[in-house]
């Protein structure tokens, strides 16, 4: 299997150079040049674990890269927590935040973390990995490549826009783990990892890679627990998957399984108030935004990348994409709403995230009569959230163990301004 740039079909990679290179030179995004076929895995899908979904996949898109043995390594030591399906009245929650940061970056993060060690490990060269992060996607890759031999992890995260625990989470790490607290919003972040992706200097002085939801390693992970979700579901009928979109890898993931094979009635993109998709699939113009705070913080993408790599799946036909999509934004009152009435009907907490892609769920099914079993992938655990759940069904939310330790350690991050010469400056001086 090769990969090649949503913006040059004709330059194919291997998988391992899309996955250390993160991005290609034409600034397109990487794309597997097909999707397998998976349509095997199905029946009697309900008989397999997680890993041995995770497995079945990989070795379609990584098998020229990888031995068979190499493959299992890397998702025995990733794939090392589960993602039950868990009953919330007529629907399902897709618990995704098992794993070591409780979101469900945990999956791509600690995945390409291993895929990567195994590149560097055969290759005896060193690598710098630049991640810009809205809060959950530093967090999980700090945590997935902390201590990972010969690979340094340098993370941009908004000054002030990531909730506490996820600035613990990113910023306590030592070692191998570097942090920059940037004066601006997440998308700034974004676009000074962009310049340093194409700056003539640093790379030719720096060996770099990214680890956004832009990294192919990343992508390919996130389609196991959509298979696993339906192996959960009952298996005779196509199902809806509500998914809460930031930057749309998530849905991306979902949308190259269904193109695998899994039975898709329809997905559901929803976001908060940063609506540049739910207006392009209302109007048919794309014209992203700067994105606006709001309190599912780690959805606040004005111009989410990962849209070129559903345009290119869909050939570019709105209309094929409003087929399996439908998207919808809500605000931020409504996604309050939504996690007391949760709360009061069925004594559960959900996260932010997760409440916006319930408030999907519903809409959809208001406009639509279809029975068919539905789910809504759950992105964080609420504990992870606590500033902003806490004072609003006003009692505590339980943190696991693994978080109460983090909360007391000291912040080692860098302050930096938006400023690109500033950060090229760093990279410059720290790193080679
Ligand atoms: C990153 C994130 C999202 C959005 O996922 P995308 O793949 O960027 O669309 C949703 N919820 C949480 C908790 C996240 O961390």
């Amino acid at each position: 299997m090769k990969f090649y740039s949503t913006n040059n079909k004709n330059s194919r990679v291997s998988f391992r150079e899309a996955a250390m290179k993160g991005l290609p030179n034409d600034n397109g995004l990487y794309m597997p040049q097909y999707i397998p076929d998976c349509k095997n895995l199905i029946k009697g899908i309900e008989k397999l674990s997680i890993q041995d979904i995770s497995f079945i996949i990989s070795k379609k898109f990584m098998i020229e890269d990888f031995s068979s043995s190499e493959i299992e390594e890397i998702i025995d030591s990733s794939i090392t927590f589960s993602a039950p399906a868990i009953k919330l009245g007529v629907n399902f929650i897709l618990e995704l935040f098992h794993g070591p940061t409780l979101a469900f970056k945990d999956f791509g993060a600690s995945f390409m973390a291993r895929t990567f060690e195994k590149i560097v490990e055969n290759n005896n060269k060193s690598l710098n990995i630049l991640v810009a992060t809205s809060g959950d996607t530093g967090s999980a890759v700090a945590n997935g490549f902390y201590k990972v031999d010969g690979i340094n992890v340098i993370i941009l995260y908004p000054s002030n826009k990531v909730s506490k625990i996820q600035e613990q989470q990113i910023s306590t790490l030592d070692e191998n783990i570097f942090s920059l607290e940037v004066d601006g919003t997440f998308d700034d972040c974004q676009k000074l990892v962009k310049q340093a992706f194409l700056n003539a200097k640093i790379n030719s002085t720096i060996s770099l890679s990214s680890a956004n939801s832009i990294n192919i390693s990343r992508l390919i992970p996130q389609t196991f627990y959509y298979f696993y979700a339906y192996s959960q579901l009952a298996q005779d009928s196509s199902v809806i998957f509500s998914v809460p979109s930031g930057n749309f890898g998530n849905l991306t993931a979902g949308v190259f399984s269904k193109f695998m094979g899994l039975p898709v009635r329809k997905f559901v993109a929803s976001t908060n108030a940063n609506d540049t998709v739910p207006r392009y699939m209302e109007t048919g113009v794309y014209s992203p935004k700067p994105s606006v705070e709001t309190i599912s913080n780690a959805m606040d993408v004005g111009n989410p990348s990962n849209i070129n790599r559903i345009l290119d799946i869909y050939n570019y036909d709105i209309n094929l994409i409003k087929n399996d999509i439908f998207s919808c934004s809500f605000s931020d009152e409504k996604t309050k709403d939504k996690i007391l009435k949760i709360l009061k009907n069925y004594e559960y907490v959900i996260d932010p995230h997760s409440a916006v892609g319930l408030l999907g769920l519903e809409k959809f099914h208001n406009l639509n009569n279809c029975k068919n079993p539905s789910i809504c992938l759950s992105t964080a655990h609420p504990s992870k959230f606590s500033d902003i759940i806490e004072p609003l069904i006003k009692s505590n939310v339980d943190m696991p163990d693994r978080l109460k330790d983090l909360m007391s350690k000291e912040k080692r991050s860098i302050k930096i301004n938006n400023d690109f010469d500033e950060f090229s400056d760093y990279l410059l001086s720290n790193f080679k």
